[in-house]
């Protein structure tokens, strides 16, 4: 296993976001600022411009949407965009099938990158679950942290010095 991490970009303040912004997370930019970072944002890998239409998960979640029994359709005008979901998943796999990440590090919340929770379609509720990214790497076995579990994340600054 590699010491590299494979992180959301907008984590390390890439303005890859649905609006053109970012999340920036101190801890995780300390990593980046460590060379051990590499960021990818799936959605843009699946070919979505920035900004875009935000997307949610109809009918399950990312394992749902990888096993065909869901889809990933834009809030406001109903687009199915599932194949680039399902484009930046397969990119960010191949990311991490050449790097053999020690861990990816992903955006809580998000339809591609979510790790325990993601919007339910309906509202703005959350249900448990992952996005279309976190599940296919979870499925082929790549260990995935929620960008909330800073406890990890500091923990890895640790040890990293
Ligand atoms: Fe890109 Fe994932 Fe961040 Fe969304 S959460 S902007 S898909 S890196």
């Amino acid at each position: 296993m590699s010491s590299i991490f494979l992180v959301s970009a907008c984590l390390v303040g890439f303005n890859c976001k649905y609006n053109g912004n970012n999340n920036y997370c101190e801890p995780l930019v300390e990593l980046f600022k460590s060379g051990m970072v590499v960021p990818i944002c799936p959605e843009q890998l699946g070919g979505l411009p920035t900004p875009r239409e935000p997307s949610k998960i109809k009918g399950g979640t990312g394992l749902d949407v990888l096993d065909g029994s869901a889809q990933v359709v834009t809030v406001n005008t109903s687009s199915n965009v599932t194949e680039n979901f399902l484009r930046g998943a397969r990119e960010a796999l191949m990311a991490a099938e050449l790097l053999n990440p020690r861990a990816c590090i992903m955006k809580e919340k998000s339809p591609s990158c979510g790790v325990e929770r993601i919007y339910r379609f309906e509202s703005d509720d959350l249900i448990s679950g992952m996005g279309v990214t976190s599940a296919l790497l979870f499925k082929k076995g790549y260990k995935i942290v929620s960008s909330e579990n800073l406890e990890r994340i500091y923990k890895y600054l640790e040890e990293i010095g």
